[in-house]
């Protein structure tokens, strides 16, 4: 373990944040640590905002992430990290005040840090901000909010097909609502899981009569408090009672900027999830001794896949945390690669969606097991002769046997286990 690490900061107090605290006890490190995070709870479960606690299936109470108990931890909840000072090593805090206003700025020094900031919902800044009745999802006041609001709004139009688009239009669907999902791309989800696959799963939203309207924009909101319809770049307008924005997410950087952490998308990161710095001006960017990344913020040296890759999964971000918190406490000599194969689900419907790996525009996709007509099946996807990526429907069993051949570079098409 670094003998000089007496006080270590995570920033960032979601699952990626609450997993690195505990790693950095569990493997042993017994000094300072205190977790900050900007939002006013303790580390909750986001993938049920999409869909349990958004349908009513779930309580409030059920997405808390358990923690282990005697974490003696030094914990600030609605508090926000505004800078990090790698020089001083000194992170500025502001405390959010009930009555809204800010508070002066607090110091906080730290020896080691962890950066767990995850990422924040995209917008459209074209479109009209004072509507009534338009949300984006990420928070679980989103969720409540959006849930709050669904009762009365028997016409929901979601923007955007990727995943959280997606699993929210099902949702609304489930309860009777109408749905309409607009996105600019020709195909749902396309950039997860390819042109051919994304078309299968579209075709589930439009058995469950989810209308699309793919390869469309939107161009303006329509209403004068509340929303009533999202105009399309045709012109034609589709009538609203309530809108969710599903563009994509961005990693929550701002605070780093000028700190001398490399950013590109991202927090980068060599292999072991250590931050890099900045290049000096006549030499190659070096990793930061004290400094590691975890969960959606971080784009590390993934080494089996042998690029850069920035995830925003669960099952990232809690075993990335536990190596970024290994690292931290060995020091470079000592880490581990992160190596692991990507994994994620998404529940639409009844249909139980996993993919590993990952997928690229070109690769190829074969069917390996099932078909799709019944909505049971594996495709596998190739890329140069190799096996690099699997969607499993509804046969969640076989997602570990596609994990496994991945990993160990199986030729393409894979032979299943
Ligand atoms: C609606 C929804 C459904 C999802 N469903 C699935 C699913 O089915 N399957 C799946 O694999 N994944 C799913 N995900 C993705 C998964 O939840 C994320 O990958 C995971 O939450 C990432 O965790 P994280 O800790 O890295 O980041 P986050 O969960 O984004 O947490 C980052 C935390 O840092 C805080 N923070 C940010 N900036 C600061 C700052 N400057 N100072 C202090 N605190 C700060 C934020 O407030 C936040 O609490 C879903 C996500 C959403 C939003």
């Amino acid at each position: 373990m670094t003998l000089a690490l007496r006080h270590v900061a995570v920033v960032g107090a979601s699952l990626a944040g609450a997993q690195a605290a505990q790693s950095l006890r569990r493997q042993g490190y017994e000094g300072r640590l205190t977790l900050i995070g900007a939002e006013a709870h303790l580390p909750y479960e986001r993938p049920p905002l999409s869909k349990q606690l958004l349908s009513g299936q779930w309580e409030r109470s059920r997405i808390d992430l358990p923690m282990d108990e005697g974490l003696d931890l030094d914990l600030r909840l609605a508090t926000r990290v505004t800078k990090a000072d790698l020089r001083t090593r000194q992170l500025t805090l502001e405390a959010a005040r009930p009555d809204g206003r800010r508070s002066p700025s607090e110091y906080l020094g730290f020896d080691g840090l962890v950066i767990c900031t995850g990422a924040q919902p995209r917008a459209l800044p074209h479109l009209p901000e004072h509507l009534e009745g338009v949300h984006l999802l990420r928070t679980v006041e989103d969720c409540l909010a959006i849930k709050e609001e669904l009762a009365a709004s028997p016409r929901v139009v979601v923007v955007g097909a990727g995943f959280i688009g997606c699993e929210v239009a099902a949702t609304c669907r489930m309860l009777g609502l109408d749905v309409t999902i607009i996105e600019a791309l020709r195909t749902p989800m396309v950039r997860a899981l390819g042109h051919r696959m994304g078309q299968v799963l579209g075709q589930v939203h439009l058995d469950h009569g989810t209308k699309l309207r793919m390869g469309t924009g939107v161009t303006d909101l329509t209403g004068d408090r509340r929303v009533a319809g999202v105009r399309l770049d045709n012109g034609e307008v589709i009538e609203a009672d309530l809108v969710v924005i599903g563009v994509g997410v961005a990693p929550v950087t701002g605070w780093l900027e000028g700190s001398g952490i490399r950013l590109d998308d991202g927090v980068v990161c060599d292999a072991t999830c250590a931050a890099m710095g900045n290049a000096p001006p006549d030499g190659h960017p070096a990793a930061l001794g004290n400094v590691v990344a975890a969960g959606d913020v971080a784009r590390w040296w993934h080494p089996l896949f042998e690029r850069s890759m920035r995830l925003e999964h669960w099952d990232n971000a809690a075993r990335q945390a536990e190596v970024a918190a290994s690292t931290l406490l060995t020091g470079p000599n000592g880490a581990r690669p992160y190596a692991e194969v990507p994994w994620f689900w998404s529940n639409q419907y009844d249909a139980k969606l996993q993919f590993v790996g990952t997928a690229e525009p070109g690769d190829q996709v074969e069917v390996v097991e099932g078909g799709t007509d019944d909505l049971r099946f594996v495709a596998a996807y190739g890329r140069k002769g190799r096996t690099v990526g699997a969607l499993i429907l509804n046969r969640s069993a076989r997602a570990s046997p596609y994990r496994r051949l991945i990993a160990q570079r199986a030729a393409f098409p894979p032979l299943p286990e």
